[in-house]
């Protein structure tokens, strides 16, 4: 009976390692031709300061609505895009239709500070990809010093002569970088001294734990004495209570993100959502913080 087990433990496993692998290759296959077919859009989260009334700050997130496979997230289809290559082209397309709806968020009156897209380490390496972010900034007439990058550690650890050209390239064109998910990735930290990173984006695990658990607590903490030391901006992600964004803010922490001030939006509601708060209170979001 135990060999009879054991050999259906086995087919399980084996029947589950071929569905993952069917999921893998549907899905390569599905995006392929995805920007053609006009299946990828973003949605957009607002980042508030921690203290004061300085316009919010906005994080582009893709979203895909494949004709084949219905809804996917990036969590599930970013890392295939990686592997097969894809990701170089869906990148481009994130970043020229993220400057074009900046400037056109701009031109209609609406306040905000830059905009954020993710890079993955794929695009970085890519030749020539520093000079085409300028390039596609130009075009649509959006400062490139209102571009934030944000690039996960992995893409940073490497330091290689075309990744210090690229970095060079953004710092004479004053590009903002930081770093998403901080603390989850490499622990050797040499590279925030060798690369012009503004700001530290504290990864949600940590938001999610510091009520809980005082050594997470300790950790934020320490994120946020660590990016002041060396002259960066805090931000923390995947804030979604008052007691965290107080806790952040007594910390130091400069700005902050999450379901708490609001979900990733569609462009319309964007809109909306900046108008009010551009209309609102002055000390709207601190209000939010302060009721607990
Ligand atoms: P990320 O850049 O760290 O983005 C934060 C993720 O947390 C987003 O998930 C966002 O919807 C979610 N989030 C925001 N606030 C909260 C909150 O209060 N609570 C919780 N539980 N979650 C919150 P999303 O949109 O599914 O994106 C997942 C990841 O996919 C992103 O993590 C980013 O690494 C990647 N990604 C998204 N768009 C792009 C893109 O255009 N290019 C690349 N290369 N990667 C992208
Ligand atoms: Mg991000
Ligand atoms: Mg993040
Ligand atoms: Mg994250």
């Amino acid at each position: 009976a135990a060999k009879e087990a054991g050999r259906n433990t086995y087919q399980y496993y084996s029947q589950d390692a071929l569905a993952r692998t069917q999921r893998r290759l549907d899905i390569e296959h599905a995006l392929n031709g995805a920007i053609d077919r006009d299946e990828f859009s973003l949605v957009y989260q607002p980042l508030v300061h921690a203290v004061g009334d300085q316009p919010p700050s906005i994080e582009a997130l893709l979203r895909w609505e494949s004709a084949r496979l219905g809804p996917c997230s990036p969590a599930e289809f970013i890392p295939i895009a990686e592997k097969c290559g894809e990701i170089i082209r869906i990148g481009d397309w994130v970043l020229d239709e993220v400057c074009r709806q900046a400037r056109v968020w701009q031109q209609a009156g609406l306040s905000f500070d830059r905009v954020a897209v993710n890079v993955s380490a794929l695009q970085l390496r890519e030749r020539g990809f520093a000079e085409r972010v300028i390039a596609l900034c130009n075009r649509h007439g959006w400062s490139p010093t209102r571009l934030e990058l944000e690039l996960t550690e992995s893409a940073l650890i490497r330091d290689t002569d075309a990744l210090r050209q690229c970095f060079d390239v953004f710092e004479r064109h004053g590009v903002p970088l930081a770093v998403d998910d901080f603390g989850t990735g490499f622990s050797n930290l040499h590279y925030l001294n060798r690369f012009p990173v503004q700001r530290l984006k504290i990864d949600r695990s940590f938001v999610q734990g510091m009520l809980h658990d005082a050594g997470t607590a300790e950790v934020t903490q320490a994120i946020v004495h660590l990016g002041h030391a060396l002259g960066m901006r805090v931000v923390a992600e995947g804030v979604e209570t008052p007691a965290e964004a107080s806790m952040l803010q007594r910390q130091g922490c400069d700005e902050l993100q999450g379901y708490l001030f609001s979900q990733p939006l569609r462009p319309r509601e964007m809109v909306q959502w900046l108008r009010s708060s551009q209309e609102g209170e002055p000390g709207a979001h601190a209000a939010m913080i302060a009721v607990q």
